[in-house]
């Protein structure tokens, strides 16, 4: 008998974040039969789920309190990633505020053309910043059970470039390609990026805790 699906929640209702969650959870490249079991929803199939208030100052504690209070509500197993750019010009920001830097949450355009404009008149050899990703994993009851970290480091370009990716990505240059991970595949993205990087250290430990039988 083929071993069970195990039901896993993103909690995000960011379409393109989801779907990059649920490519880097159990990657082609890294073929794993126990990771290759989760059968991963994202809250979009829960629209009763309240909105989690991200009140905390860094992404790992948004990270632990969007995956603690989701699993709590919705009695399952939850993934919640929080991430965000950090400008070292800008002493760091928008960090936790990534999503809402111009005022309205998502409008990824809006936080662009910000960016662009606190910018502008900085040159090139300070115009440095880094993705960051925390993802924390809670059990049902709300425990944090697993926690992982990434960061990628890349320049601010002085205007948009591609169309690829999501939020800060055309503006977020990778200088050793040449690319943002506007014009980068999602392939290569997946290979650098803050995410990827997170989900190198979570995707052990998570099938560790599946083949101890604690998650499934
Ligand atoms: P969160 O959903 O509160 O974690 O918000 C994350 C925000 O950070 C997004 O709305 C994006 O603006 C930005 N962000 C996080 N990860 C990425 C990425 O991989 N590419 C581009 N922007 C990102």
């Amino acid at each position: 008998m083929p071993d069970a699906a195990i039901p896993l929640i993103l909690g995000t209702r960011n379409r393109k974040k989801g779907g990059e969650l649920a490519e880097l959870i159990a990657p082609p490249w890294e073929p794993n039969p126990r990771l290759a079991r989760l059968a991963v929803q994202t809250l979009d199939a829960f629209p009763e789920m309240p909105e989690v208030d991200e009140d905390a100052d860094t992404f790992a504690g948004n990270a632990r309190k969007k995956a603690s209070e989701t699993a709590r509500v919705l009695g399952r197993w939850v993934l919640a990633d929080d991430s965000g750019l950090a400008v070292d010009a800008l002493d760091g920001a928008p960090g936790v505020f990534s999503a809402r830097f111009a005022g309205t949450h998502g409008d990824d355009e809006a936080n662009n053309r910000k960016v662009l404009e606190l910018l502008a008149s900085v040159p090139d050899e300070r115009r440095g910043a880094a993705f960051v990703c925390a993802l924390a994993l809670a059990d049902p009851e709300g425990n944090i059970r697993l926690e992982a970290a990434g960061a990628c480091r890349g320049r601010i370009t002085r205007e948009r470039r591609g169309p690829g990716g999501f939020g800060y990505d055309p503006l977020f240059l990778i200088p050793e390609y040449h690319r943002t991970f506007g014009e980068l595949s999602p392939l290569v993205k997946h290979q650098l990026s803050h995410r990827a990087r997170a989900f190198a250290h979570l995707r052990p430990e998570l099938d560790r805790l599946i083949a101890l039988g604690v998650v499934g």
